[in-house]
């Protein structure tokens, strides 16, 4: 069942806007801004239960409501859209880890629409609010198999291949940078570079091809 935003009481519209004034004058970030910081405290508690204390994009449970342990992440960057910056529907949490590999990726199909778009196709990424994690990844423990483009984007850009390099203790990652632009065309189906799949495979377990 999708996700309901968090919902905003006529005092937070007022808190956010003071918040949003100030900061334009002293050039502060207003999302730390002391009005701000109650709102935001009380959206994570919201998006930490209400997303079963799941990872909005690697779908990993963590059983904590401990604020370290969760980021609430804008799903569309600031940097993309500041202007969605504020918008409850535009929050999720999400491992720390995912939010850092996510980091700026631009996830709007457009990223010039005006109004924060309400359908799951205008999204690259698996958003909370519209997608069911399962209909885009096939996720077995710490492997996870894109079922259409949007699985391919989320696993890409929040570098799921990280869980199967840390369990099965691969000497790199897989994701490893040398191998970046390789990986990602094997990734979207790209035959040529499939073909590459053993070469890098020996090198990323320094096999001997030999053998
Ligand atoms: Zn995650």
């Amino acid at each position: 069942m999708p996700l309901e935003a968090f919902s905003l009481k006529e005092s937070d519209h007022e808190n956010i806007q003071h918040a949003l004034d100030e900061c334009a004058v002293t050039g502060d970030d207003p999302w730390n801004h002391e009005k701000f910081k109650p709102i935001r405290s009380r959206a994570k508690k919201y998006y930490i239960t209400g997303q079963g204390y799941r990872c909005c994009y690697c779908d990993q449970e963590n059983r904590t409501s401990n604020g370290n342990s969760w980021t609430l992440d804008h799903i569309v960057p600031r940097n993309e859209k500041s202007e969605f910056s504020f918008l409850p529907e535009n929050w999720a949490i999400s491992c720390p880890d995912c939010n850092i590999h996510k980091s700026d990726k631009r996830v709007l199909m457009n990223s010039s629409v005006k109004n924060y778009p309400t359908k799951s196709l205008r999204f690259k990424i698996i958003h909370p609010h519209h997608d069911e994690f399962a209909d885009h990844i096939v996720r077995r423990n710490f492997v996870y198999q894109p079922k259409d483009d949007k699985g391919k984007f989320t696993i890409y850009a929040c570098d799921l291949l990280r869980f199967a390099a840390d369990h099965i203790k691969w000497p790199l990652s897989p994701a490893d940078k040398r191998y970046e632009d390789e990986v990602n065309l094997i990734l979207i189906g790209d035959v040529g570079a499939a073909a590459l799949k053993e070469q890098i495979l020996d090198d990323l377990f320094h096999r001997n091809s030999g053998n």
